[in-house]
C-alpha cells in the first residue's frame, strides 16, 4: 500500500489515504516519487473547474519525479531500475500523429496527461509511460526539478514561442510558480523583463531574479506603466484572471506578441479587433513543453541558469497548501511536497541567499 492524495469529489477536500501501489504495465514504469510540485492546474483539476473534468476518483499531481523502482514489459525507452525520471503533464502522447512528428506532441489529440486523466505525482508512487517520462540529471535536486517539470517547460517554451530575443522587452504577468521561472527563461535568452503582480512579495522576488522592472498591478495600471517603457514586445501571461490577460495584451508594443499560458477558471479573453489589427499584434496560446523541451529546462538548470524558489510541505497538508496558494499566503512561489521527508520547510532556494552562496 502507498500514501496518496485522492480526489473523490470536486466540491470536497483531497483525503489522504492508502492505496494499492500501481504496477506498471507494457513499456511503463513505476516511479517511486521524490517530490512533487504544486501548480494550479490541480486546484483546478481537483475541483472540475475546466470545461473537461478528470473521471472520479483521482491523483492530483504532473510535477512529480522519483527513481524508477521497476520496468514493465516491452520497450524500456532506455531506462533502467535506479535511474531519476519527472512525470510531467504530458503523459502520453500516440507518436503517431502529424504533431507527434512534427515537434508538437504537446498538440496530440489523443494524449493522456498526468494528474488528470491518469494518476498523478501526489502520492508515494506513480506509474508512467516509459516513452514520456524524462530523465532527471544526477545532480538536479529533486525537489528542484518538480516545479522545472511543469512551471518550468511551460514557460521555457512560452519565451520561446512568444519569437522575444536580446534586447526584446518582455512582460511577465503573474510572478508566481510559473511567473518566476518566466523571469529566468526571458533573461536567459537576453530579454529586459518587466513583471507585474498585485503581490509585494513576489515582485521582490522577481527583481532578486533579474527583472528591471516592477509594477504593482494593484496600485497602478499596468498598460499605461509599459507603454511608458515603449510597450512590451512580448507578454507572457501566467496569471489566474482573464483581467490580467487584457492588461498583458493592451501592454504589448506594435508588432508585439500575447502568450496565453495561465489557465483561470473563467474563460473569456477580450481581444479588441481594431488595436489587434493596426498594431499587427499577435495571441497565441502556449501548452507546457516537448520531452526534449524538458531535457534542455534541465540542463539549464544544471548549468545554473535558474533558480527554483519553493517551499516543502508533507503529503498530508495538501489541501493546507492548497488553500496557501489560493490565498496568497504560500512562502514561496513554488510548493513542493517532499516525500522523502514529512516535515514542513520555510522557503528555500530564495534568489538572496543563493547569490551569497
Ligand atoms: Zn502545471
Ligand atoms: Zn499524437
Amino acid at each position: 500500500m502507498m500514501k496518496a492524495a485522492v480526489v473523490h469529489a470536486y466540491d470536497r477536500p483531497l483525503a489522504i489515504e492508502e492505496v494499492p501501489i500501481p504496477r506498471p504495465g507494457p513499456e511503463q514504469v513505476l516511479v517511486r516519487i521524490e517530490a512533487s510540485g504544486l501548480c494550479h492546474t490541480d486546484i483546478h483539476a481537483a475541483r472540475g473547474e475546466w470545461p473537461v473534468k478528470p473521471a472520479l476518483p483521482f491523483i492530483p499531481g504532473h510535477e512529480g519525479v522519483g527513481v524508477v523502482e521497476e520496468l514493465g514489459a516491452g520497450n524500456r525507452h532506455g531506462l533502467e531500475v535506479g535511474m531519476r525520471v519527472a512525470l510531467p503533464w504530458l503523459g502520453y502522447a500516440c507518436g503517431d500523429c502529424r504533431y507527434c512528428n512534427s515537434g508538437w506532441e504537446t498538440l496530440c489529440p489523443s494524449q493522456v496527461n498526468t494528474g488528470y486523466g491518469m494518476n498523478g505525482g501526489f502520492a508515494e508512487y506513480a506509474v508512467g509511460f516509459a516513452r514520456h517520462v524524462v530523465r532527471v540529471p544526477d545532480d538536479v535536486d529533486p525537489r528542484d526539478a518538480a516545479p522545472l517539470t511543469c512551471a518550468g517547460v511551460t514557460t521555457y517554451k512560452a519565451v520561446k514561442v512568444s519569437e522575444a530575443g536580446p534586447s526584446s522587452l518582455i512582460a511577465v504577468f503573474g510572478a508566481g510558480g510559473l511567473g518566476h521561472m518566466a523571469i529566468q527563461y526571458a533573461r536567459t535568452i537576453g530579454g529586459s523583463v518587466v513583471a507585474v503582480d498585485v503581490n509585494g512579495a513576489r515582485l521582490e522576488t522577481a527583481k532578486e531574479l533579474g527583472a528591471e522592472h516592477l509594477v504593482n498591478a494593484a496600485e497602478e495600471d499596468p498598460i499605461a506603466a509599459i507603454q511608458r517603457l515603449g510597450g512590451a514586445d512580448a507578454a507572457i501571461s501566467t496569471a489566474v484572471t482573464p483581467k490580467a490577460f487584457e492588461q498583458a495584451l493592451g501592454s504589448l508594443a506594435r508588432g508585439g506578441t500575447l502568450v496565453c499560458v495561465g489557465l483561470p477558471a473563467q474563460n473569456d479573453l477580450v481581444v479588441p479587433i481594431f488595436q489587434t489589427v493596426l498594431g499587427g499584434l499577435t495571441v497565441r496560446g502556449s501548452i507546457v513543453g516537448t520531452h526534449h523541451e524538458l531535457e534542455e529546462v534541465f540542463e539549464l538548470h544544471r548549468r545554473g541558469h535558474t533558480r527554483v524558489l519553493r517551499a516543502q510541505r508533507p503529503l498530508d497538508d495538501v489541501n493546507e497548501a492548497f488553500a496557501e496558494v489560493l490565498d496568497g499566503s504560500a512562502p514561496a512561489p513554488r510548493m513542493v511536497f517532499d516525500l522523502q521527508h514529512e516535515v514542513s520547510t520555510p522557503a528555500e532556494g530564495r534568489a538572496s541567499t543563493l547569490e551569497s552562496a
